[in-house]
């Protein structure tokens, strides 16, 4: 099938090329002609995984082209995905913008049938407007071409984009024409060779589908962090209730996380996005708005438990503090709203230095960043606690698991780790010399602290000692 995707964002590229990997031929369109003009050269605007080698794979087999020309892109297109941005205004509506200009583009030279397919997120009844500009800019050229309207949002998640979009959960479909339906079944029918995943509704219902999703996850998170804040308060452990609520097949184990808070592209702006389609249409949206509101308050957190730690200790101005991780999260660079950004704000307004390192995100970060004097970026983690009075873990990378946490403590010049996604545990850590601080993890009492510390200090003596009795108990 000839196949157009205009935008060659996260969602865009990823799709496009995905196709062209199922041997279809895949023209990528985007009005930023340098990157256009990277892609050419295979050079990707973003990080995903495996993506750069298969955007060169499928540009040698010549299944896979990039342009910036409406008229060159649409020429044999069969199928127009639409996959721009939809940022938020300021009262956190969508803003159609890009996706109207697009409708503009098309209708300026559309040529023959094509099915016109929106897999940007979009509020309820975008597909319409969208057909109505594509229609009056038809009528304007004085021509007659007929064309069809689908939506079909999209779920990729990044950092697993390209399995996500290869072997999709579901596929949601709305359109109200058939023939617009059956051409969109073809296409993905390779997606779903295993079993049936495709969902056809209307589409308004196809549009909700996607706010509904990402407001439900995003509601999830926010629960979590909620009941972490009262763990804290009342002695529990989040990571305990959150096994014990896991248990039940009704809630299940995935997406269930406290943390320093959600943020990314998505999560933040669609569920404000819904919320200002429930004011528009006079409906009050109460668990969005709390979600929206526990989120905000959530990604201020850590900065506060750095306060605190600091009170009788000088408080915050001058400590030096690393930062481990600053994409929304691991596997990505994409910083857009990480809550890094806000704990960096917060820290250099309390007069910290800080030490940021992310295995991938430095380059975005320092475009946001680089103004700022009391920043340093670093070449890892081990790099970034150098004379570190403190550390805190934002974004769960995988290599920060099993750091060696002794080589870590010998660097800094304090102890006090703030883990922001719950990757260790309070004794263990006790154990190995640090303060440790959690997301919803109350704090060890003080005689057991102590305990823990003599247990590590009598540990770290046995590995001095080649005399020492390894059978001795207590000390595994
Ligand atoms: P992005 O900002 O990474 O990319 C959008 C691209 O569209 C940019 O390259 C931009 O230059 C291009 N563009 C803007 N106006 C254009 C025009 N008139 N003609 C051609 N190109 C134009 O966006 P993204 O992250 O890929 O998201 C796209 C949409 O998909 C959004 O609505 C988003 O909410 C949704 N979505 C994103 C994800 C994700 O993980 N990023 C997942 C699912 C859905």
């Amino acid at each position: 099938m000839e196949i157009l995707v205009i935008g060659v964002g996260y969602v865009g590229l990823v799709t496009g090329t995905c196709f062209a990997e199922m041997g279809h031929h895949v023209t990528c369109l985007d009005i930023d002609e340098h990157k256009i003009n990277n892609l050419k050269n295979n050079v990707i605007p973003f990080y995903e995984p495996g993506l750069e080698e298969l955007v060169r794979r499928n540009q040698e087999a010549q299944r896979l082209s990039f342009t910036i020309d409406y008229a060159l892109g649409l020429k044999k297109a069969e199928v127009c995905f639409i996959a721009v941005g939809t940022p938020p205004n300021d009262d956190g509506s969508a803003n159609l913008g890009f996706i109207e200009s697009v409708a503009s583009s098309i209708g300026d030279h559309l040529s023959h049938y094509t099915v016109i397919v929106n897999k940007s997120t979009v509020p309820i009844g975008s597909a319409r407007h969208i057909q109505k500009i594509i229609r009056k800019k038809l009528k304007k050229r004085q021509v007659d071409i007929p064309f069809d309207i689908a939506s079909n949002p999209e779920f990729l998640k990044e950092g697993s984009a390209i399995s996500d979009s290869m072997k999709p959960d579901r596929i949601i479909i709305g359109s109200d024409s058939e023939k617009a339906v059956a051409l969109l079944k073809e296409l993905y029918s390779s997606f779903t060779l295993n079993h049936d995943r495709i969902l056809i509704m209307d589409l308004p219902s196809a549009e909700m589908t996607k706010y509904a999703s990402n407001a439900m996850l995003a509601t999830r998170i926010s629960f979590m962090n909620e009941l972490a804040g009262l763990c804290e308060k009342m002695g529990a452990n989040i990571n305990d209730v959150r096994h014990g609520m896991s248990a039940d097949t009704r809630i299940g184990y995935h997406f269930l996380y406290a943390g320093a808070g959600y943020g990314g592209s998505c999560f933040p702006k669609d569920i404000r996005a819904l919320a200002a389609m429930a004011k528009e249409q006079d409906q009050d949206p109460l668990i969005l708005k709390a979600v929206h509101e526990t989120n905000e308050r959530q990604k201020n957190v850590l900065s506060q438990k750095v306060s605190d730690h600091f009170e009788k200790k000088g408080g915050v101005s001058g400590k030096t503090i690393a930062i481990w991780g600053l994409s929304f999260k691991p596997n990505t660079d994409d910083i857009r709203e990480a809550p890094s950004l806000k704990l960096i704000d917060s820290l250099l307004k309390k007069g910290a230095n800080l030490r940021l390192f992310d295995p991938l995100a430095i380059p975005k970060a320092k475009q946001v960043l680089e103004k700022e004097k009391n920043v340093q970026f670093c070449l890892s983690e081990y790099h970034a606690a150098e004379r570190a009075d403190a550390i805190v873990l934002v974004t769960e990378w995988k290599q920060f698991r099993f750091v060696n946490l002794k080589t870590v403590l010998s660097k800094m010049n304090g102890n006090a780790f703030f883990d922001g996604r719950n990757q260790y545990k309070a004794r263990e850590m006790a154990v190995k010399g640090f303060r440790y601080y959690g997301i919803g993890v109350p704090q060890l009492p003080v005689d057991l602290l102590q305990e823990l510390k003599t247990m590590g200090n009598k540990k770290a003596r046995r590995y001095e000692d080649p005399r020492f009795d390894y059978s001795s108990p207590g000390f595994d």
